[in-house]
């Protein structure tokens, strides 16, 4: 492990390598030189499995970097439906793609998916793959990898990117081992350096009181998932040109080991925050789970949906479904209200992107202020039911 830098630190899974940047860290992944380096220097089981495994790996050995070529993007759908993210994706893709000259390839796999890839064109995407086959109709990660994999290999984008959603974070594991190249988690923000090709995968590190920047410099395709809502979606372009390939699928229902029985539709609290225009969240200023009541009763006058801290996720007060944060959902509404929460850089940071943040907070001090567009500072029993009372008669 070596580190650089005034402070960052690196984070990297993999092959993915952390680079020197201003106040960042340099963090080598399983196949890197630091990574044997370091079996080298204690001789510990694990270290020394670490070496054999990094052998095996042919680790030091570089692909042909030079024929790796395009941003490839995971569109994720499910039942036909492109999932929010696919089309961040697709509007960070085609940024990268522009800046290094290539084309962006959207990756969709599932079934009767016909108008998720005509959609992708429309939202930038040059060229889509289509797997199409009944055995996606479900995502299953074996059925996935097996199909995707073989196609990136072949395909051989410089760049791919995958949603950090359930799907996203699942399978790109499992495409990166494969691939044995290395993988950036959860970034907040990408960019690419058109003289070295090489993708800045940045997000946050240590509590997230640090930016890492992470390099992956010897293994293709750099591979990242990147967190729903921290980048703008790519807007729609009807009319817009591009081609759309059939990938011929071949997958047998027999040998896959996970059988779909059936699927249980149930409203998803997650997905509702995420979708929703109007967030009410609480924090610990609540000070009992009694007064969550007020959290709810104003959400229904505003047409919103509760968020929690999660300070009051932990205690128990409430699910963590509702919970806002590092740990819990990005959220990107046109209000969010945050009552009684301190504003610590884990709730901010699931948050901060909101249109509108309005805060009360009985501490002038208090860093959601430092966030927040609209600020009170007063006491939250006394201010949300006269700002409750008042919101009910305009929107009335
Ligand atoms: P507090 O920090 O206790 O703040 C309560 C606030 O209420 C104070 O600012 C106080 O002034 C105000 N207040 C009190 N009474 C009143 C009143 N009557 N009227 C108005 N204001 C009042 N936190 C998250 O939220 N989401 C995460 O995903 C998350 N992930 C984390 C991950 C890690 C690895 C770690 C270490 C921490 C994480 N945290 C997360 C916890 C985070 O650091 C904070 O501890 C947490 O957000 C604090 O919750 P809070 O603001 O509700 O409580």
């Amino acid at each position: 492990l070596k580190q650089e830098g005034t402070g960052g630190q690196g984070v990297a899974a993999g092959g993915g390598q952390a680079g020197a940047r201003p106040g960042g860290a340099v963090l080598e992944g399983a196949g890197g030189a630091a990574a044997e380096a370091a079996a080298g220097r204690d001789g510990s089981p694990a270290a020394s499995a670490r070496k054999k495994a990094a052998a095996a790996r042919g680790a030091g050995e570089t692909p042909d970097l030079e024929s790796y070529r395009g941003v490839g993007i995971f569109i994720e759908q499910h039942g036909g439906q492109a999932a929010p993210v696919a089309w961040e994706l697709a509007g960070i893709g085609r940024k990268l793609a522009d800046k290094l000259g290539v084309e962006l390839i959207g990756f969709v796999a599932g079934h009767q998916v016909e108008a998720v890839a005509q959609e992708a064109v429309e939202r930038g995407c040059d060229r889509v793959l289509v797997m199409d086959h009944p055995a996606l109709g479900v995502y299953r990660n074996e059925a996935y990898a097996r199909v995707l994999t073989p196609v990136i290999r072949e395909v051989k984008p410089e760049i791919f990117l995958l949603g950090a959603t359930t799907t996203g974070r699942d399978l790109a594991g499992t495409i990166a081992t494969t691939l044995q190249t290395g993988l950036t988690a959860d970034c907040t923000q990408l960019d690419v350096d058109p003289e070295t090709r090489l993708l800045d995968a940045i997000r946050p590190a240590f509590l997230e009181k640090q930016l890492a920047v992470i390099l992956c410099k010897k293994h293709r395709p750099q591979m990242a998932t990147v967190r729903p809502k921290m980048m703008e979606p790519a807007p729609r372009q009807p009319g817009r040109q591009g081609e759309i390939v059939r990938v011929p699928v071949d997958l047998d229902e027999s040998t896959l080991r996970t059988r779909v029985l059936g699927v249980i539709d149930e409203p998803d609290p997650q997905a509702q925050l995420e979708r929703a225009d109007v967030v009410v969240a609480g924090g610990r200023g609540l000070q009992d789970p009694k007064n969550l009541k007020l959290l709810f009763d104003f959400a229904q006058v505003v047409g919103g949906v509760v968020g929690a801290s999660r300070a009051i996720v932990d205690a128990g007060w409430i699910g963590r479904e509702h919970q806002v944060g590092q740990t819990g959902l990005t959220v990107r509404p046109k209000v969010y209200f945050a009552f009684g929460i301190s504003g610590a850089i884990q709730h901010t940071v699931g948050m901060e992107n909101s249109e509108l943040i309005v805060a009360v907070n009985k501490d002038p001090d208090a860093p959601i202020f430092k966030v927040a567009d609209l600020g009170v500072v007063g006491d939250l029993f006394a201010v949300v039911p006269a700002l409750q009372a008042e919101l009910a008669r305009r929107l009335d």
